[in-house]
């Protein structure tokens, strides 16, 4: 789709790909690393994508964090795609997100992506 960002591959950062999906850095990271999977085609949601592009992406997601692995050594990662406004999604090409996560980001890190709604956190497992 021509007015889609993410269709415009050679504007993209792109460090992995396969036959179906794309690999290339987010022009605004969370993280040092942080890193979006999508598909080729354009699709607009997770939901869109048909099961042998989310195995190609899933794929591509190994291979990411091999190389966010060797080369940031990250303490760990979320991993996860925003479907819909309603949930925060702002570029309508399926991607998911990969966000290296390092000890000390922030001051309490239980509960991850939990927190995409505040305040509900689990007592007994998310906060102190
Ligand atoms: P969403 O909010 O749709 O889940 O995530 C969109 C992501 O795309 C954001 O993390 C944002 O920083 C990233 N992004 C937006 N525009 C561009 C762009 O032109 N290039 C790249 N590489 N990433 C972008
Ligand atoms: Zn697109």
């Amino acid at each position: 789709m021509s007015d889609c960002i993410f269709c415009q591959r050679d504007r993209l950062e792109i460090i992995a790909e396969n036959e179906l999906a794309l690999a290339f850095k987010d022009s605004c990271p969370v993280s040092e690393g942080h890193c979006l999977v999508i598909p080729k085609r354009h699709v607009a949601t997770y939901f869109d994508a048909g099961p042998e592009e989310h195995s190609a992406i899933s794929i591509l997601i190994g291979e990411v964090s091999r190389i966010l692995n060797r080369d940031l050594s990250p303490d760990g990662y979320n991993i996860g795609a925003n479907v819909g406004e309603a949930a925060g999604q702002t570029v309508f090409h399926f991607h998911i997100h990969i966000i290296p996560r390092y000890r000390g980001d922030v001051a309490d890190p239980r509960g991850g992506v939990r927190k995409v709604i505040p305040n509900r956190s689990c007592p007994l497992r998310d906060s102190k």
